[in-house]
């Protein structure tokens, strides 16, 4: 299974979309996939259309130690492969109610553990925050995907969030790998995008060598171009796959998933020549 944490400290980057959609695409080539909410806004389980309602569990419980994973991960309708572990605004509430505990930062890898793990991917969907929140996730899983807005202050910031990942992969989690970056609403025909693409590209370039959770970081060659359809999806309650799987917002996920998949067997070759 991969376990992957879609971060960015920023908001309106594209994590939410990109978590969802991306979910949606790799569900499309077979595979299962189970997405946590851990944004107190609750946009991945509305996109999904999917409302923490009742006494049904959600991501807050889960973190409390009041559920398991299972008992609170929901069906998405009419797609047996993709699952939900929704949040709610109760999930802000978590961020201070953990502050006090000891080991607060390995909850969710905790859950995660007991899980029976039926699932080929694992998606978590980070607030705009590096708050305990985030760090659950890192600690919990092995991957990090960072989506960047082709803005020119797309860098800005960057060093806190890499500083953040590297000091938890050094003491707390030494199997955290940033695995991918990927540029969001991406307007092809300005020349800012392009020249964001070019010191993304030289950053992380510079940065490979010299330290290990980067070393096998991808910037993904798909462009998510900015496109309405990808805005308008979650109102629906869909994914862009459902609504608007002829669209470019579809195209793209599509074409991103396709470089997710890849890293798979680029994995698993790795290993065969590691063996031999
Ligand atoms: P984050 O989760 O990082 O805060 P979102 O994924 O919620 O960011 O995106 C912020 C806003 O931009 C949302 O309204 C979303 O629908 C919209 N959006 C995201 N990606 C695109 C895109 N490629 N084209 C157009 N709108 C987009
Ligand atoms: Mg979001």
């Amino acid at each position: 299974m991969r376990s992957i944490a879609v971060i960015n400290q920023k908001g309106g980057v594209g994590k939410t979309t990109s978590s969802v959609n991306l979910a949606a695409a790799l569900a499309e080539s077979g595979r299962r996939v189970c997405l946590l909410d851990l944004d107190p806004q609750a946009h991945a389980s509305l996109h999904f259309g999917i409302t923490a309602h009742g006494d049904a569990p959600t991501m807050y419980e889960v973190l409390c130690g009041n559920a398991s994973l299972e008992q609170a991960r929901q069906p998405v309708d009419g797609n047996d492969l993709i699952s939900v572990v929704p949040s709610n605004l109760d999930l802000a509430a978590a961020e201070l109610e953990l502050a006090g505990e000891v080991g607060r930062e390995m909850i969710l890898r905790d859950r995660l553990e007991e899980e029976q793990e039926p699932f080929d991917y694992l998606i978590l969907d980070c607030p705009p925050s590096l708050g305990v929140l985030t760090l659950n996730a890192l600690v919990a899983v092995r991957e990090v995907f960072l989506p960047l807005q082709p803005h020119f202050l797309a860098l800005h910031g960057l060093s806190k969030l890499l500083r953040t990942v590297e000091v938890v992969s050094r003491r707390l989690n030494s199997r955290l790998r940033l695995t991918g970056v990927m540029l969001c609403m991406y307007d092809s025909n300005t020349r800012l995008a392009a020249e964001v693409s070019t010191d993304v590209d030289e950053f992380f370039h510079a940065s490979k060598s010299s330290r290990d959770f980067f070393n096998q970081a991808k910037f993904f060659e798909t462009r998510i171009r900015r496109n309405i359809r990808l805005a308008e999806a979650p109102s629906f309650g869909q994914s862009i796959l459902q609504y608007a799987p002829d669209s470019n917002g579809a195209a793209d996920y599509r074409a991103l998933a396709a470089e997710v998949l890849a890293q798979e067997s680029a994995a698993a070759a790795e290993l065969i020549s590691r063996a031999a």
